[in-house]
């Protein structure tokens, strides 16, 4: 029975000091505060990407932001976001008159990984309107689709001739 004399002490002062005590101040660490800054980083982040008006190819394949790397090379991400000297990226911005490829064609990157003569041998097939999204997905997450539009000269190439 010694335990109920030495027990009952602690609890009686870990009543008073609940009911009585000052309460205790704890700062939080900084990684938590770094944890709490990055969420909500990321929260007006993805609000804006979900809500932008720029863009929305892209946030049909990547409907999530991150700060983590996605694993796309320079030549993956010309192809989803269509942002190299393309014509039809050159006349978006008043630097061409026109937006047409040399064979005739709108030049995008749709065109030059499809149908362009002149890149035919590094052509995919080009999907219905309803499997494009899919289509895209499965190009950026297969390595030997990655490879072959790694190896498209369009990409690689400075400028497209005009
Ligand atoms: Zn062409």
């Amino acid at each position: 029975m010694a335990c109920q004399t030495n027990c009952k002490i602690p609890i009686v002062v870990a009543k008073e000091a609940i009911t009585k005590g000052d309460p205790l101040f704890l700062p939080k660490p900084l990684s938590h505060l770094k944890f709490e800054i990055r969420s909500a980083a990321l929260s007006i982040w993805q609000d804006n990407w979900d809500s932008g008006e720029t863009g929305r190819s892209t946030h049909d394949i990547v409907p999530r932001v991150s700060n983590k790397p996605g694993g796309w090379n320079r030549e993956d991400l010309m192809f989803v976001t269509g942002h190299r000297l393309f014509p039809s990226y050159l006349h978006r911005f008043n630097l061409r008159t026109q937006d047409n490829c040399s064979c005739g064609e709108k030049g995008d990157s749709m065109h030059y990984a499809t149908k362009c003569r002149f890149t035919l041998s590094w052509h995919f097939q080009t999907p219905t309107v309803s499997l494009k999204l899919q289509w895209l997905k499965n190009i950026l997450t297969n390595n030997l689709s990655r490879t072959r539009l790694r190896l498209n000269p369009v990409w690689t190439s400075i400028l497209i001739k005009i």
